[in-house]
């Protein structure tokens, strides 16, 4: 075929044989056919890279080249807009100005987050001048070529994503940060599916350059592998080789944060409706609460009267991040303030309202809502409503964090769960990784309503809690082929209800006794809730499931019980379970309907 002839296909960096054939307007059984001549082996549904399609569609004739970026960010309409963006949309938009950008630094422990964050804070002249005494107030801001820049400076993704999880999504600029000398790794990777799933422009801080085993091209091709593809690479990412400790680049990553931000539309009104979030808040012994909070749109004014989550009051004083007094600010600007009634929460959001008494009166309602309703409007998705959901309009993809115990398990998970799901609802891994399941991750799904599967690994404690109090659904599985039938079945609509595991305490295993007639029986104390006689039990060793199943005795001090509560001793005896061991941890459970 002559090359004139061909014609130019733009495709993704992977997709289902199946749309591949829509694009090029094939039957998908010719397109196997073609896969199958090249020895790919795959069904209508299986995703396909970018390489293969490019060398199949060639031989019928199609020149693929990569799809514009426009195109890949186009599930945007998908993902609830935060707060601060949908007041925005009600603002007049001929009086949108541009704003700072916010900068959050995530990354691996250890890469350098908090030296950079110094470094940076150190080019800010005034606080150089004023002797470094600044006021820690969870942001600042410096500038750069005279464009202001307001950095969050807690770092890492744990705040982040809490921020995210309340509907406070502040950041504007992602700065991932990866040591030169140690690479990508595996909070890298995490930091920045919390970064892609909050949508936000990533800029890399290649760190550490200074550092005689730096290998900072290594970095970049792992970098690549991770889709992040440098721009010296051909890609669109900027990658800034800096050194926090020696404090060299800085000013190049500044640029590149002005950059990157002229490249978004970051604006406010700075005369519009007051809205803005809080960073964090403490108690002050003599003080009362101080809230130190970012103002996201509008101006907010000394004697203001706010509402922040369930606090209230007028503020007394504000102070900007040098510690100054200031009587307004502006979007973008962190400020702390004095007057609020109570303590706030991180992600709170604020608004400015005309009375105290109609302050007062709002949190009151809040303060009743939360009550009745402890998990608030929020209502995340499950995998047996994911359907239901589709159906109404509400979700376009089945979002999964995954947790496995190996790689070689994580591989084909992921490749089976791909290929599942039609074009109108698909599966979309935001996260993939080995490892029990931690309180991030589930920070993560509650902020991005997702779920999270795991596959023969445990959630911990802290995980489960922010699970039950996020309502967030952790799926557990030990087949690969059960995990995948369940997806497939919420695809379709076919999934019933689960059973819900909920449990009620959790002892450990003090001390083993052999009791001839009845077996072994592990004298435990309650640590959490209580024990109950009729309740099922696992029992977990050094973090893993080692049997499942019922509770065959339950004694106080020598006697049948049907439950023990927290802090009391009791005997514990499981049926058909003979290998319990000192340091146990025997968690009782029941079986709860959907
Ligand atoms: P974080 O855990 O990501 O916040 O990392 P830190 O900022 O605490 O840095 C971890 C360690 O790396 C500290 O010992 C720093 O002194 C060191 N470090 C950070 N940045 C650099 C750098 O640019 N060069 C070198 N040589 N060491 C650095």
């Amino acid at each position: 075929m002559s090359t004139d002839a061909r014609k130019m296909v733009e495709l993704p960096p992977t997709l289902t044989v199946r749309a591949l054939a829509e694009r090029i307007q094939a039957s998908p059984i010719d397109l196997i056919k073609q896969l199958m001549a090249n020895g790919v082996m795959a069904n209508i549904n299986q995703q396909i890279d970018f390489d293969t399609a490019a060398i199949i569609i060639h031989e019928m004739g199609f020149d693929a080249e990569p799809e514009k970026q426009v195109e890949e960010a186009k599930p945007e309409a998908v993902e609830a807009a935060p707060a601060w963006r949908q007041a925005l949309e009600k603002e007049d938009q001929k009086l949108l100005t541009p704003r700072p950008p916010v900068v959050t630094i995530l990354g691996h422990v250890d890469h350098g987050k908090t030296s950079l964050l110094d470094a940076i804070r150190s080019t800010d002249v005034a606080s150089a001048e004023a002797g470094g005494i600044t006021q820690r107030i969870g942001a600042y801001q410096v500038t750069h070529n005279n464009r202001l820049i307001t950095f969050l400076d807690t770092p890492g993704h744990a705040a982040f994503t809490a921020m995210r999880a309340r509907g406070a999504q502040v950041t504007d600029i992602v700065i991932l940060v990866v040591a030169a000398d140690d690479g990508v790794m595996p909070q890298t990777r995490e930091a920045l599916a919390h970064a892609r799933a909050a949508r936000v422009p990533i800029v890399v801080a290649l760190n550490k350059v200074d550092k005689p085993n730096a290998n900072p091209d290594k970095v970049k091709h792992q970098l690549s592998e991770v889709g992040l593809v440098p721009d010296d690479f051909g890609g669109d990412t900027l990658v800034v080789p800096v050194s926090a400790k020696k404090r060299t680049g800085v000013d190049d990553l500044l640029e590149a944060v002005v950059l990157t931000a002229d490249n978004t539309k970051i604006l406010a009104n700075p005369a519009g409706k007051l809205i803005g979030s809080i960073i964090e808040a403490q108690l002050d012994k003599a003080k009362g609460p101080i809230a130190s909070l970012l103002i996201q749109n509008g101006t907010l004014h000394l004697g203001d009267t706010l509402v922040a989550g369930q606090a209230h009051g007028k503020i007394r004083a504000m102070f900007d991040f040098h510690g100054a007094p200031i009587e307004q600010a502006g979007p973008s600007t962190p400020v702390s303030i004095l007057g609020l009634s109570d303590l706030p929460q991180a992600g709170d959001l604020i608004e400015v309202l005309p009375s105290e008494r109609e302050a007062r009166t709002l949190t009151a309602e809040r303060k009743l809502a939360a009550k009745t309703a402890a998990q608030g409007p929020h209502k995340p998705v499950s995998l047996e409503d994911v359907f239901a959901k589709f159906q109404a309009g509400e979700v376009k993809e089945l979002k999964l964090i995954i947790k496995a115990d190996g790689q070689g398990s994580l591989e084909p998970i992921i490749s089976s769960l791909n290929s599942l799901g039609t074009e109108a609802l698909k599966v979309n891994i935001l996260y993939a990784e080995t490892g029990n399941i931690t309180e991030n991750d589930v920070m993560l799904a509650s902020a991005s309503d997702a779920i999270v599967v795991g596959f023969s690994v445990q959630q911990d404690t802290s995980a489960q809690h922010a699970a039950e109090t996020e309502g967030v659904s952790v799926r557990l599985y030990d087949v690969i082929y059960r995990l995948t039938e369940d997806v497939d079945k919420a695809l379709s609509g076919m999934l019933e209800p689960e059973k819900k595991v909920v449990t009620t305490g959790r002892a450990e295993v003090r001390a083993v006794f052999n009791i001839s007639k009845t077996g072994k029986i592990a004298g435990c104390i309650m640590r959490e809730g209580e024990a109950k006689r009729n309740s099922k039990i696992r029992v977990i060793r050094a973090g893993k499931v080692v049997h499942e199943g019922d509770v065959a005795s339950l004694r106080h001090e020598k006697e049948d019980v049907r439950e023990v509560r927290q802090g009391f001793e009791c005997g514990v005896g499981v049926r058909d379970f003979h290998e319990l061991a000192v340091g146990d941890v025997l968690e009782f459970f029941v079986l709860q309907e959907g």
